[in-house]
This record gives C-alpha cells, structure tokens and sequence, in this order.
C-alpha cells in the first residue's frame, strides 16, 4: 500500500480518513493525480467526480465546492459537501437539477445571485447523478 493519506471533511462530518495509494480529484484548473512523493500544493475543488485507490479497490465520490492541499504525503479535502457514491440519492440528485434548470431557463439574461446559486445548484446535482450512475 502506498504512503499516502487521504482526508476528504465537510463541515457536517469526516467521509474518508484512510491510507490510500492515488487520489484523482477535481481541481479548479482540471483533474489531478496524487501519488506518494507528490511535490506540496493548494487548489480549489469544483464540484464534480473524486476518486482513490486502496488495497486495489476504487471508490468514487461527489465532491461539491472547497479546496485541497496536499503535503507531506497527506492529502486534505475540505469541500461544502462530498457522499460516497453509495450515498448518493440519485432521484433528489435529478429532482435538484430540475429546479435549477427551470431557474436557469427562467432567469437567463439577468445574471445575478440567483442565477449563479442556480448554476452552482445544477453543477452539484450533475455531479451526483455522475458518480452514482458511475457506481451503478
Ligand atoms: P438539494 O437541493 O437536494 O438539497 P443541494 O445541492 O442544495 O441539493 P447541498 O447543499 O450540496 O445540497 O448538500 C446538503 C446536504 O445534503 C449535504 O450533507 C449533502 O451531502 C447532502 N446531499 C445533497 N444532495 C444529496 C443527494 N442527492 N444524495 C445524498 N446526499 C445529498
């Protein structure tokens, strides 16, 4: 197994604390690869699909908005909301990107705060349906 440690925290609880051997993660300037010995650094999270390898078996997750750091082979993730594909309720996950596409289909041409929530809203639920479709 490879010596590397992965932390994925919400504010709401602990999901993943455990040694694992690659994490693949949505950073703000795309995905990236985390293996043993990776140089330090900080990015952002995007919602989207992040996923690790332990003892050779692969586990996907949905990981909304926050950042990563990674140091000392220590991977720390602290995003608003991350669920283990397993999880994941994948009618609420469409019923959310319903609302947020009628928002959006509503609103377009004024872009404010709710246009925004709206578009962030339809990104999570993406997401989701993704990861748990993924894992079916
Ligand atoms: P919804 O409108 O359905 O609440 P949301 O994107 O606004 O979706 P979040 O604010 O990202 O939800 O998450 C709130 C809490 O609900 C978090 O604990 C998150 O893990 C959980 N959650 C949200 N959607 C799902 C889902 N489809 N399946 C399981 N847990 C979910």
């Amino acid at each position: 197994m490879g010596n590397l440690y992965l932390e994925v925290v919400t504010p709401e609880r602990v999901v993943v604390s455990q040694q694992v051997e690659i994490v693949v993660a949505p950073g703000s300037l795309g995905e990236f690869g985390v293996l043993e010995g990776h140089v330090p650094f900080l990015t952002g999270i995007l919602p989207g699909e992040l996923r690790y390898t332990a003892e050779g078996k692969t586990e996907h997750l949905a990981v909304t908005t926050g950042f990563a750091e990674v140091s000392d082979n220590k991977v720390s993730v602290l995003v608003d909301a991350a669920e283990r594909a397993s999880e994941i309720d994948v009618e609420r996950a469409r019923k959310a990107m319903e609302r947020a596409k009628e928002r959006l289909a509503k609103d377009r041409g004024t872009p404010d705060i709710d246009f925004q929530r709206a578009e962030a809203a339809l990104k999570r639920a993406i997401a989701r349906i993704k990861v748990a479709e993924k894992a079916m």
